[in-house]
């Protein structure tokens, strides 16, 4: 009897016990790409054979192999995201000198850009957040949002060069080819002052509305829309919409993105709409639509290949907004369970391309039918 008691009490404490541990401080120290490093957080996956999925305070998620862990130790404090103020500080000590912060209220923008610049982008990616909250929370989409846990930072480079010389240890050689980027790994955008006016010169006082001008002379506004995509990716894994490192179909995910980066060069933060129709990826998609078959939207569904490959890059993007516009915009109900049902996976749980198409075809219903609505619907689309 007592035995049987005791067992029961170790199998209760026992199933306690990770979670206990998942919310304790610990101090890691590992090697990373050959540099060593020590970083205080708190483990989100530890694996059978030692492997850890650990989260630093300022919200970065390293995936440490266990060769690479050199020493663990593990404190009785909780688990505290780093405040805006210790943010700005680490951020200080990391980037190269010269380098200044401008806060708003989610946001820390760490920049050695225009102070016009960084506030602008500080008032965009602000009403962006706001906006994309409103948009999943309320009806009749239903998707459980929260306020991000971890300081959003954004690191805005002075120019081109100095970007992609930093930008080249996290994303390597597709840095030249990008005007900025959300990192999954260290939760940060990076970007550049695509203004071109340098920090400290006479047309440092520029007005908002006067950045949204200059941008949108280049490229058509399609540099305002990469801004808003990012932000977008970056604020989507912080609201509980997406989670790092769980499968996230590239498609769903950079659909996502481009439904809301659609610039707005009338408004003085060079954004305002949402779900508007994205031109360039429609043209794109409808240049193509002839050929457009239930065999290839089974491949996009189960498959991120198309998205890797330069060659086929470009086309897949475009689909990917034209099927993301479409499901959002005709089975709202079905993709916001789609989207839920991704935002529970369990982090480093890949999903086969079987397993894929099951939960497509057991949310948006049999492939065939699906493929027809849906190129009659972006048919019709100007
Ligand atoms: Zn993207």
């Amino acid at each position: 009897m007592y035995f049987r008691l005791l067992s029961a009490l170790f199998a209760v404490l026992a199933a306690l016990l990770p979670v206990a541990r998942l919310a304790a401080v610990e101090t890691v120290t590992f090697r990373d790409q050959n540099r060593e490093q020590t970083v205080v957080g708190r483990v989100l996956i530890e694996a059978q054979d030692g492997g850890l999925l650990f989260q630093s305070r300022d919200g970065a998620i390293y995936n440490i192999e266990p060769d690479n862990l050199l020493a663990r130790e593990s404190d009785d404090a909780a688990f505290e995201p780093m405040s805006q103020e210790e943010v700005a500080q680490s951020l200080l000590a990391e980037l190269p000198e010269g380098f200044q912060v401008h806060t708003t209220a989610n946001y820390v923008i760490c920049h050695q850009a225009s102070t016009a610049y960084a506030r602008w982008c500080g008032g965009l990616f602000e009403r962006l957040a706001k906006a994309f909250d409103n948009y999943w929370s309320r009806p009749p989409r239903s998707i459980e949002t929260h306020e991000p846990k971890f300081v959003l930072v954004a690191v805005v480079f002075p120019n081109k060069d100095s970007y992609v010389q930093f930008a080249q240890d996290e994303v390597g050689a597709a840095a030249e080819s990008m005007i900025g980027y959300y990192s999954q790994r260290t939760n940060r955008m990076v970007l550049y002052d695509l203004t071109g006016i340098a920090a400290g010169s006479s047309r440092e006082r520029l007005s908002q509305r006067e950045i949204v001008r200059i941008l949108a002379a280049d490229r058509g506004g399609l540099t305002i829309a990469t801004v808003i995509h990012e932000a977008t990716h970056q604020i989507a894994y912080n609201s509980g919409v997406q989670r790092r490192f769980a499968d996230n179909p590239v498609w769903l995910t950079e659909g996502m993105a481009m439904y809301f980066e659609t610039p707005d060069l009338r408004s003085s933060s060079g954004w305002r709409t949402i779900g508007a129709v994205n031109k360039p990826r429609l043209n794109g998609f409808k240049s193509q639509m002839g050929s457009w078959t239930t065999a290839d939207l089974q491949n996009m569904i189960s498959s991120d290949a198309a998205f890797r490959q330069t060659a086929t890059a470009r086309t897949a993007y475009d689909v990917a907004w034209a099927l993301s516009f479409y499901l959002i915009k005709r089975k709202s109900k079905a993709y916001c369970d789609f989207l839920k049902a991704h935002s529970l996976k369990n982090r480093l749980d890949w999903d086969t391309p079987e397993e894929r198409l099951t939960t497509f075809i057991k949310h948006f219903g049999e492939l065939e039918k699906l493929n027809t609505d849906f190129l009659r619907y972006i048919q019709r689309l100007r």
